[in-house]
């Protein structure tokens, strides 16, 4: 059983993942500096409460590197925070991991891929992000992470392995985030219009996270040879995977999901605009997560919305 610290452990996809490896009997602890992670779901597990962009002490088999504000609201309400977060957080991470011979995942984002003019996005595609727009703290941070994780492996040999992570949503998701299955989840259930930014043509590709879960669970415990030569063999010198569900909606569709989720809600469509360098399109192409795992993700969107609803009845 692994001794595993969670960065990040009191955000949405933290706390899920802590009880889930919990679950499975490995001793986790949280470090979290509580600024958009939340106390109450800590759950009891030892909590370092720190900021990521400090050194960071102690000896860990695995560590799950989750840390940075990820919602556009969140990431963007203090940018310079985000943009050293992601890149200082990731430096602490890695330094910490040479030291203690600690396995890394990091958690990257589609939003490297920016507003992406191939589709789907494999992972060998380079994206197309705007470095001086609303959203490059975030983007740019998390490809210079990326570049840290690189620059880590093939240097001072950390086994870190990247993880591309596309739009996730299930139970401990924040009321506040902005995120848009929470927000038309609350509004529905509060009979408040269900707010489109554009004209809701956009689209995404939703990711329940158990499924996320399930590929994380997999991808730390892959033996580091046949990581190596799965990725050496297809040219790539970092391991990086997308991990998400390819179905793709509309917004708009999304919101009809959520309100036909919510029979008893009389909320009705409204548009607001457009959010700068909202990406259009956004799927990834999970073929290389599929060949190395062997993963796909099982929760269709109508089964997770479902549970979410549920999460969200019982916590308001
Ligand atoms: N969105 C929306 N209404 C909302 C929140 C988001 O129409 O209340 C849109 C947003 O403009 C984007 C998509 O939903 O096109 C996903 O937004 P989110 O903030 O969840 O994540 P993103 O994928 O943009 O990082």
């Amino acid at each position: 059983m692994a001794n595993v610290l969670i960065t990040g452990g009191a955000g949405f996809i933290g706390t899920n993942l802590a009880l889930h490896l919990q679950a499975a009997g490995h001793t986790v602890s949280i470090l979290d500096c509580l600024i958009t992670g939340r106390a109450e779901k800590v759950h009891g597990f030892p909590l370092i409460r720190q900021d990521v962009r400090q050194p960071i002490t102690g000896t860990y088999d695995w560590i799950f590197h989750l840390a940075c504000p990820a919602s556009p609201p969140h990431y963007q309400a203090d940018p310079l925070f985000t943009l050293t977060t992601a890149f200082e957080g990731t430096r602490q991470v890695l330094q910490c991991a040479h030291t203690c011979g600690a396995r890394v995942i990091l958690a990257s984002t589609s939003e490297v891929y920016g507003d992406p003019q191939v589709h789907p996005q494999p992972e060998y595609y380079w994206g197309h992000v705007n470095p001086i727009g609303m959203r490059s703290c975030y983007d740019e941070g998390k490809r210079a992470a990326e570049t840290l994780a690189f620059i880590y492996r093939t240097q001072y040999q950390v086994d870190v392995r990247v993880a591309r992570i596309f739009n996730t949503y299930g139970p401990y998701m924040e009321p506040d985030d902005g995120r848009v299955i929470s927000n038309f989840i609350l509004q529905a259930l509060h009979h408040k219009p269900i707010t489109l930014y554009g004209d809701g043509a956009q689209t995404r590709s939703c990711q329940y996270i158990k499924d996320l879960l399930e590929a994380f669970e997999l991808y730390i415990q892959l033996d580091p040879i046949l990581l190596e030569s799965f990725f050496s063999i297809r040219n790539m010198a970092l391991p990086v995977l997308n991990l998400g569900n390819p179905q793709e909606y509309t917004i708009k569709m999304l919101a009809e999901i959520v309100l036909n989720a919510i029979p008893e809600s009389n909320s009705s469509l409204c548009f607001r605009p457009l959010p700068q360098d909202d990406p259009k399109r956004r799927r990834p192409d999970i073929s290389l997560a599929h060949a190395c795992l062997g993963w796909t993700p099982k929760v269709l969107l109508t089964e997770g919305i479902a549970r979410t609803v549920d999460y969200f009845r019982s916590v308001s």
